[in-house]
């Protein structure tokens, strides 16, 4: 009898190329061989931990590739391990952080209106030595996280359309990386200027 045959593919960081080496090991040791080819192959595992914006749309439209295989192959097994982008955005200088308002239409302008209300207040650190004049100090991680759930799978198992899917995704209220940014804006960990240098792109 021929031996299975697993197709694995990786996008993402070197952390997740030391996962796929996991798995491929382990899939090796129990008599699984890998292939180069998705079609040849009997389990197709994604593995993808995106930098960049927008982590889910790069696993589904990855997905709606290998669609028409899962229909020309019924017993495919499609399998995904997570699915997370993160950025880092610099903290507000908590020794010289400050309360303003700020002037709406650039927010406006800026396509933020969304998220920040008329009358909200925002806090900048106006610059101290502790932050060296710059008005940040530290960083912390933003994050949008693509939950791969019974519900999720059970999607990709029936075969759904990959907009269907998308939308299932939304639907289950996953945030994107400028949604988690934001919310740190308001509460005053970080400024829009941050978040949109490193989440900018990611606006619908
Ligand atoms: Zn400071």
């Amino acid at each position: 009898m021929n031996s299975k045959k697993f197709h694995l593919k990786n996008f993402g960081c070197q952390m997740n190329k030391l996962d796929s080496g996991l798995l491929f090991n382990a899939l090796s040791s129990r008599g699984y061989v890998h292939t180069d080819k998705a079609g040849e192959a009997d389990v197709i595992i994604i593995n993808t931990c995106s930098v960049r914006q927008h982590a889910e749309d790069r696993v589904l439209s990855h997905l709606g590739h290998i669609k028409h295989l899962k229909k020309t192959h019924p017993a495919l097994l499609v399998a995904v391990i997570g699915c997370m982008a993160q950025r880092l955005v610099r903290n507000i200088c908590q020794n010289c952080k400050a309360q303003f308002k700020p002037d709406y239409d650039e927010i406006t302008a800026l396509g933020l209106a969304g998220y920040i209300a008329r009358d909200q207040m925002l806090w900048k650190g106006r610059g101290c030595d502790h932050c060296r004049q710059t008005g940040y100090y530290g960083r912390t991680g933003i994050f949008e996280i693509l939950p791969y759930d019974t519900e999720v799978k059970e999607a990709i198992r029936r075969n759904v359309d990959l907009a269907d899917l998308r939308s299932l995704v939304r639907r289950k209220g996953v945030r994107s990386l400028m949604d988690d940014g934001m919310e740190r804006v308001i509460r005053g960990v970080t400024t829009y200027e941050e978040v949109l240098r490193v989440a900018g792109g990611s606006i619908d």
